[in-house]
């Protein structure tokens, strides 16, 4: 039986809604921003060809100067050391860029600790509560730190002794990595890793597990708070870049509301 007609009734009565899950793309963008000698990463910029003038009496066009992984953006596995022989941004499959999505809310914690690391206890107490992690889906970190994207330094919550945000232990990493068969993960803050990471062991697990076993990132997501825990179909579009580490993506994701009656 087709189930598209269904789904775009669905869509068309508001029975399931979609949302835009993607930070804006301007100049004010929040990136990261590595201490010396690390490069860094440009910020998004809008570059005028013509707006109906002499360049181009008719039309108004740009080019765009961006970073890969500025605002929100997937990392792809050969964004790493660890998956340097993987699949580049161009690779994504396009069965993984829909899929379920499990949204774990650990944004009170987060309130109270904005260094706060997701353990595997978290993830095995939403499956207790839900459903095991959808194969070939998405978990989603849901922190709160999206409501920090207006002001860049809310958003890098940095001090003398670097950034604080939210991210993954080593542990709970090496598990998503290696013993769950979620495709991709995806966070709220400017990268996947916490803003201490670089002092863990390893550095920056979520990089190095994650893309390591072949896994996506995604990055700078708003609007998680409109997610049911289960149930979401996230849609994740990020430019076929050929040999690109990552690039920026729009990214949606389906929730069923009740119909309005
Ligand atoms: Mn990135």
């Amino acid at each position: 039986m087709p189930a598209l007609p269904d789904l775009l009734q669905a869509l068309t009565t508001g029975a399931v809604e979609v949302v835009d899950l993607t930070t804006p793309l301007q100049e004010s963008t929040p990136i990261l921003e590595l201490p010396p000698p690390f490069a860094n990463t440009s910020r998004f910029r809008l570059e005028e060809l013509s707006r109906y003038d002499a360049a181009g009496p008719a039309w108004y066009w740009n080019d765009i100067h961006t970073g890969e992984h500025t605002g929100t953006h997937v990392d792809a596995p050969v964004h790493w050391v660890t998956g340097k022989d993987g699949a580049d941004v161009s690779e994504l499959p396009p069965s993984t860029m829909v899929g379920a999505a499990a949204v774990l809310d650990l944004s009170a914690a987060v309130k109270e600790d904005p260094d706060f690391l997701l353990e595997v206890e978290h993830v095995r107490e939403w499956e207790d509560r839900h459903r095991a992690l959808p194969e070939g889906g998405w978990l989603l970190f849901r922190t709160g730190w999206a409501s920090r994207g207006h002001d860049a330094a809310a958003f890098a919550n940095a001090d003398e002794h670097g950034p604080h945000t939210p991210g993954v232990s080593p542990e709970c990493a090496r598990w998503l990595a290696e013993e769950t068969a979620i495709a991709g993960f995806g966070v709220e803050t400017v990268g996947t890793d916490a803003g201490a990471a670089a002092g863990f062991t390893p550095p920056f697990p979520c990089h190095s597990a994650l893309l390591g076993a072949g896994k996506w990132g995604v990055t700078s997501l708003r609007n998680l708070d409109r997610l049911p825990p289960a149930g979401a179909t996230l849609i994740v579009c990020p430019l076929p870049i050929v040999g690109g580490s990552g690039s920026p993506a729009r990214v949606l994701a389906l929730v069923e509301r009740e119909p309005v009656r």
